[in-house]
């Protein structure tokens, strides 16, 4: 959808899927129903439909147009995994992945269940693809850490967690296999506080395993405000490059 994103750990959003359905309580103030809703009407605007579920097949090639290699966000605005996707359609996205190698794709769930499905079985293609990382949305014990499970069992080469917006203390949670964790507040208005106790907790336990910890943001009405410093210092880590047409790119530019 966008050649450029705001998001601080990625390069581009691309949305072959428009809208989506809630289904735990990350999603109470979910940021993409309020921008689409926003549009909801207006003739010719993407979101005229506001955050009804629909396929966007115009969207689907447009990676293979983007000809320098990106960080891309799939399905910024809707979940890739949503029921109402079909399975084709889905196998499509995944095959534009596949064959517009030289980016590095990061498609997060809250449907990790039927991600754990799919990747197991008509996924398979792309499941262990080094420029595809699949990632599940944390937000709590409850609904959040059985996703984690359900991408650990799933036969992916590289898997994160998007622990974001962080609404609980997650206490002990099993890491194993997992290559990247993103830890977020939630932001805008009605913004649920998330304690720092929590993310050091977290950081504590990505050390043990060695996993790369990113720290997104603090949160809050005014996210710009609250800012990005944990203990004096931001977290940006990242797993290494494991994209080899990125890697080729770039010692081809020394
Ligand atoms: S799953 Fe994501 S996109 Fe869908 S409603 Fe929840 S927060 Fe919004």
């Amino acid at each position: 959808m966008a050649e450029h994103s705001k998001i601080e750990w990625t390069d581009a959003t691309w949305n072959p899927v428009r809208g989506c359905t809630k289904i735990s309580p990350g999603c109470a103030h979910c940021y993409a129903e309020r921008f689409a809703e926003r549009f909801r009407g207006v003739g010719g605007h993407p979101f005229e439909q506001g955050f009804d579920l629909r396929l966007v097949p115009s969207k689907l090639e447009e990676p293979l147009r983007w000809r320098t290699p990106k960080r891309i966000f799939v399905n910024s605005m809707s979940d890739l995994f949503h029921v109402d996707v079909p399975e084709d359609y889905i196998a499509s996205v995944a095959d534009v992945m596949v064959r517009a190698h030289w980016h590095t794709y990061q498609v997060l769930t809250k449907r990790s269940e039927r991600m754990l499905d799919l990747l197991s079985n008509r996924l398979r293609f792309a499941a262990a693809k080094r420029n595809i990382w699949w990632g599940v949305s944390v937000e709590d014990k409850k609904y959040g850490v059985p996703r984690i499970e359900h991408l650990q069992a799933a036969p992916a080469a590289n898997r994160f967690l998007s622990i974001e917006p962080l609404l609980h203390d997650l206490g002990t949670i099993n890491l194993a296999g997992i290559h990247w964790v993103i830890v977020g507040g939630e932001s805008g208005i009605g913004a649920r506080r998330m304690k720092r106790e929590w993310v050091v907790a977290i950081r504590k336990q990505c050390r043990e395993y060695g996993i790369p910890f990113f720290f997104k943001q603090w949160g809050g009405v005014h996210k710009s405000k609250a800012g990005r410093v944990l203990d004096g210092r931001t977290y940006d880590e990242m797993p290494e490059l494991q994209n080899p047409a990125i890697e080729i790119v770039q010692i081809a530019a020394l």
